[in-house]
C-alpha cells in the first residue's frame, strides 16, 4: 500500500489514510489494553536506543507497515511512558481519548491560528476555551491564550510586566535603564530565571528570597526587599508567586503578596502551572489561594486537564498589555477584520497550532463534572498513599501540600538511604519516581495524577517502597501501638 511510485506528487488517498489510520489506532488501542504490563521506562542505555533508531536518510519510499513496525518495536519500548499509570515522576499527567483524536484532527486540518483571518473558527474556539479555563480558575482574564507551556507563558507575562515598567526598552534596549528586578522565592521554577536571561534582565537581578515555613514566599520580607532595592536604584519589574511549587506543591500566599505588589506598584505574575486547575476539585478549592489578584497567570492543561503535551494557558487582566509588548505587524500580515482576535500579537509566535481543539473536545467529552470526579480520584489516591506511608515509622513526609504530590525521605538515615530506595524502585522499570531537595534533604517525589492510575497501582507502589526500604534500612521497628500493648504485659 505504498503510494503509487508512478505518481509521486500526491498525498495518500483517503482509502490509504483510512487503512493506515486504522492500523495505527489499532496499535494504540493494544498499547492501552496492555499498559499495565508495559515497563514505564527502558532499561536500554542511550547508545543502544540511538543505534536502534539511527538510519540512512530514506531516499526511497518506505512501506508504512514497516514504519509502524519500527515505531512500535524501536521507539515505543524505549520511551519513558508519561501516560503510564505507574509514572509518578516530575508531574504525573495524562493524555486522554478525546484529546488524542483532537490532535490528529488538528493536524489533518493543518490550521494556523495566527490571525483571525487565517483561522476564524479556530480562533473562536481558542477564545471560548480559554474563557472556560479562566472561569475554572476564577480569574478575571481580559486576554487569554494557549501557549506551548508555562515556561514560555511566564516569559511572555514578564515581557508584558517589563514593558509596563520600562516601555522604552522596546525601542532602545536596556542600556540607559535602571536595572530591572524580578522577585520570587527560592522554590520558584527555573523558567523565571530563563525569562530573566532572555529578557536581558539578567540572573543577578532575579531576587530569590528564602522560602519560610511550608515553602512559602514571605510577604513582609518581600516588601522590605523591594523597598530597599528601589532606594538603591533598581526598578522592580515583577513579583512571581507560585501556586504549587515544583519540588513540594507549596502555595504562596497570593493575596498577601498581591497587597505588597499594590503598595509598591509592581506587577504580580502567578505561576500556577501545576496548582492552578486542581481548584476544579471542590475538596481542595477552599484551601488553594485565590488567583484573582494576579496581573498575569499561567496554568498548564497539559499537567492537570488530560491533554497531551504541549498545552499551557496564559492569562492577563490588563487589556492590551501583552499586545503592547509583542504587536509588530508587517504589511503582509495586515488585515481589516473588526471584532476579531489576532493571536500573533500576544507572543513571539507567528504560526500557531490549533491547540484549543484538544481542550475543547476533552472538556466537552468529560464535562466539568467528569473532570472534577477524575481530579478527586487522584486526590483520594494521594491520601491513600499518605496514610499508608504514615503507618510506617521509617518514612518522613517532608511536605504538606493539599495537591497530590508527596515528598518523602527515610527519617532516621541520611540522604543516601533515601536515594538508594529511589534507585531500587526505579531499577525495576515498573514504576518511575523522581527526586528533589527540600529543606536541605534529599527527598523522593511521588506525583499522582495520571488518568489510568488506580488504588491497586498505589498499593503496589506502597509495596515496592516498603520492600526497597526493607532492603536498604531494614524492617521497621514495631509500631508505637504494638509497643504499648507489649509493655502492658508484665515482664516476668
Ligand atoms: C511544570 C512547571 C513549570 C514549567 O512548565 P512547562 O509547561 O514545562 O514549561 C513552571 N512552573 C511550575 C511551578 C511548574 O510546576
Amino acid at each position: 500500500m505504498t503510494p503509487d511510485p508512478t505518481k509521486p506528487t500526491g498525498d495518500w488517498t483517503p482509502e490509504q489514510l483510512k487503512a493506515f489510520g486504522t492500523d495505527t489506532l489499532d496499535r494504540i488501542c493494544r498499547h492501552f489494553a496492555a499498559l499495565d504490563d508495559v515497563p514505564v521506562t527502558t532499561p536500554a542505555d542511550a547508545a543502544d536506543v540511538a543505534d536502534a533508531i539511527d538510519s540512512e536518510l530514506p531516499s526511497e519510499a518506505t512501506d508504512f507497515a514497516d514504519i509502524l513496525d519500527d515505531t512500535w518495536n524501536n521507539v515505543v519500548p524505549h520511551l519513558t511512558h508519561w501516560n503510564h499509570p505507574r509514572f509518578h515522576a516530575y508531574f504525573s499527567n495524562s493524555s486522554s481519548g478525546p484529546a488524542i483524536l483532537a490532535e490528529m484532527t488538528a493536524a489533518a486540518l493543518n490550521v494556523n491560528v495566527m490571525l483571525w483571518k487565517s483561522a476564524p473558527s479556530a480562533a473562536a474556539v481558542e477564545d471560548t476555551v480559554t474563557r472556560w479555563l479562566a472561569e475554572l480558575l476564577d480569574y478575571p482574564a481580559v486576554d487569554a491564550l494557549l501557549v506551548d507551556g508555562a515556561s514560555l507563558g511566564t516569559f511572555y507575562a514578564l515581557a508584558a510586566a517589563r514593558h509596563r515598567a520600562q516601555p522604552e526598552v522596546r525601542h532602545h534596549g536596556t542600556s540607559g535603564e535602571k536595572p530591572g528586578r524580578i522577585y520570587t522565592s527560592d522554590q520558584a521554577h527555573s523558567s523565571v530565571d530563563k525569562a530573566a536571561i532572555a529578557l536581558g534582565i539578567g540572573l543577578d537581578n532575579v531576587v530569590r528570597l528564602p522560602a519560610g515555613a511550608n515553602g512559602q514566599l514571605d510577604p513582609a520580607a518581600l516588601s522590605t526587599r523591594i523597598g530597599s532595592d528601589v532606594a538603591d536604584g533598581y526598578t522592580p519589574i515583577a513579583v512571581v508567586a507560585t501556586v504549587g511549587t515544583t519540588t513540594s506543591g507549596a502555595l504562596d500566599p497570593v493575596e498577601a503578596i498581591a497587597a505588597v505588589c499594590r503598595d509598591h506598584r509592581v506587577w504580580l505574575h502567578v505561576d500556577a502551572a501545576y496548582g492552578g486547575f486542581w481548584r476544579i476539585a471542590p475538596a481542595i478549592a477552599q484551601v488553594l489561594p485565590s488567583l484573582a489578584a494576579a496581573d498575569s497567570l499561567v496554568a498548564n492543561p497539559h499537567k492537570v486537564l488530560f491533554t497531551p503535551m504541549e498545552c499551557g494557558a496564559l492569562f492577563c487582566r490588563h487589556p492590551g498589555a501583552l499586545e503592547a509588548a509583542f504587536t509588530l505587524v508587517p504589511e503582509y500580515l495586515r488585515t481589516d477584520t473588526t471584532g476579531s482576535i489576532d493571536y500573533m500579537n500576544y507572543t513571539l509566535n507567528l504560526g500557531r497550532q490549533f491547540r484549543a481543539l484538544k481542550l475543547w473536545w476533552t472538556l466537552r467529552a468529560f464535562g466539568i463534572r467528569g473532570i472534577r470526579t477524575r481530579l478527586e480520584h487522584s486526590l483520594t489516591l494521594a491520601t491513600r498513599l499518605r496514610d499508608a506511608l504514615a503507618a510506617d515509622p521509617r518514612w518522613h513526609l517532608a511536605n504538606d501540600s493539599p495537591l497530590p504530590l508527596l515528598c518523602l525521605r527515610i527519617s532516621s538515615a541520611d540522604g543516601q538511604a533515601t536515594r538508594k530506595i529511589l534507585e531500587t524502585v526505579n531499577s525495576t522499570h515498573r514504576t518511575l519516581l523522581s527526586h528533589s531537595e527540600l529543606d536541605g534533604h534529599y527527598v523522593i517525589r511521588v506525583s499522582i495524577g495520571n488518568i489510568h492510575t488506580t488504588a491497586d497501582h498505589i498499593d503496589q507502589l506502597v509495596a515496592e517502597l516498603t520492600e526497597a526500604a526493607d532492603a536498604v534500612v531494614g524492617t521497621p521497628r514495631p509500631l508505637a501501638s504494638v509497643t504499648v500493648t507489649q509493655q502492658e504485659v508484665p515482664a516476668s
